[in-house]
C-alpha cells in the first residue's frame, strides 16, 4: 500500500509505501477509491488536536470497497462499496455509550486522527463503522458525504424544526445542508467571506433565499444559523441574526476563540451548542436523507500524491465545494 503520511506537527505529508495491512477480528480493509478533505484534516496537520499519535495517516472521508475480511465479519462482504467516518470505534461501555451519545464516547477512536485514514491506496476499518453505499452515484461524488454531509447533517438537526436557517461558511458541509434543507422546505441565508463570489454563486444556484459576507444582517430574522467556519467572531454575528429562542450552532472541531460580546445579544433565550463527532444512527439517517434528497456534491478531484496542494487549496479558501483526493 502507500499513502500520504503526517510524520510530525507542522510539516507537509509525504509520499510512503508499507506492507499491506492486513485485517484483525472484526476488521475489514478496504481498496480506496476516493478520499474527501476535511476541514478537520487541516487541523490535524497543523497539529490543532491533541494526543496525535505520529506517523498518521490523514483522511476520514473514505470510499472504497472491501478487499480483505478479518475474521469475525458479518455484515460486509469482499467487493462491496462501503464508506468510511470520522467515527473509527466507541467503547460501548461508558456512560456516554450507555445512553446512546457514542458521538461523545470517553474512549473513542477517530479515523485520520487517532487511527489511519484514508488519504492511501488501503486502510483498515472496524466493520461495525463502516457504511454500505450501495452501487449508485460516483466515488469521488460520494466521498464529502462521510463527513461533510454527515457532521452537516448533525448539525441541522441540532439547529431545530425553524425555517429560516442561516449557514456561515458556504463550503464542503455548507453546500451539502443547504441542500438537504431546502429539500426539507426551508429557507437558506447563506454567509460567506465578504467577495468571495464562487461560493456566493454556488448558494445560489442552491436555492439560498439571500446571500451575503458573514457581517452583514440578513432581511429576515433566522430561527438558527449554523457556524462551520472555524472563526470565533462569528458567534456573535450569528447570535445578533438569530430570533428570541433561536439557536446558534458550532459545527466544528475546532475555533479561533470566540471575542466577548454583550450580554443582551444571548439574552432572549437564544443558545449557543456545538456539535461533537457522530453517532452510527446519523449516518444512516442521513445517508437515506441525501438519497432522497438526491444531493449533488461539487468536487474538485487532485491525485492523492498532491494532498499537500488540495490541502492548501482548503486553507487558503480557494476551492468551490469539497476537495477529493483519489490514489
Ligand atoms: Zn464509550
Ligand atoms: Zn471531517
Amino acid at each position: 500500500m502507500y499513502a500520504m503520511v503526517l510524520p510530525a506537527r507542522g510539516v507537509p505529508l509525504t509520499f510512503s509505501e508499507r506492507p499491506d495491512p492486513v485485517p484483525g477480528p472484526g476488521e475489514v480493509r478496504i481498496k480506496v477509491s476516493a478520499c474527501g478533505v476535511c476541514r478537520t484534516d487541516l487541523h490535524v496537520v497543523d497539529g490543532e488536536l491533541p494526543d496525535i499519535p505520529y506517523p498518521i495517516i490523514p483522511g476520514h472521508e473514505v470510499v472504497g470497497r472491501v478487499d480483505a475480511l478479518g475474521a469475525g465479519v458479518g455484515e460486509l462482504k469482499l467487493g462491496m462499496r462501503v464508506g468510511v467516518p470520522w467515527l473509527g470505534f466507541t467503547c460501548g461501555t461508558c456512560p456516554y455509550c450507555r445512553e446512546h451519545r457514542e458521538n461523545l464516547c470517553d474512549r473513542p477512536k477517530f479515523t485520520g486522527y487517532t487511527r489511519d485514514g484514508g488519504f492511501a491506496s488501503h486502510l483498515v476499518a472496524d466493520a461495525r463503522y463502516c457504511f454500505p453505499l450501495g452501487e449508485d452515484g460516483n466515488d469521488a461524488s460520494l466521498a464529502p458525504l462521510l463527513c461533510a454531509g454527515l457532521i452537516g447533517w448533525r448539525s441541522l438537526v441540532m439547529a431545530g424544526e425553524g425555517r429560516n436557517i442561516g449557514i456561515y461558511g458556504f463550503g464542503a458541509a455548507g453546500h451539502i445542508v443547504a441542500q438537504v434543507a431546502r429539500a426539507q422546505g426551508r429557507a437558506i441565508y447563506a454567509f460567506t467571506r465578504r467577495g468571495d463570489e464562487e461560493a456566493q454563486n454556488l448558494a445560489r444556484s442552491l436555492g439560498a433565499e439571500w446571500v451575503g459576507s458573514s457581517e452583514e444582517k440578513p432581511p429576515a430574522e433566522l430561527d438558527a444559523a449554523i457556524i462551520y467556519a472555524p472563526v470565533g467572531a462569528l458567534v456573535p454575528q450569528a447570535l445578533r441574526a438569530v430570533r428570541k429562542g433561536g439557536r446558534v450552532v458550532c459545527a466544528g472541531i475546532h475555533m479561533s476563540d470566540i471575542p466577548a460580546f454583550p450580554y443582551d445579544i444571548l439574552w432572549g433565550e437564544r443558545q449557543i451548542v456545538s456539535v461533537a463527532n457522530l453517532t452510527r444512527q446519523d449516518g444512516l439517517d442521513f445517508l437515506k436523507a441525501a438519497a432522497t434528497a438526491n444531493i449533488q456534491t461539487h468536487t474538485t478531484v487532485f491525485p492523492l500524491v498532491q494532498a499537500n496542494e488540495a490541502l492548501a487549496c482548503l486553507r487558503e479558501g480557494r476551492l468551490v465545494g469539497a476537495a477529493v483526493l483519489q490514489p
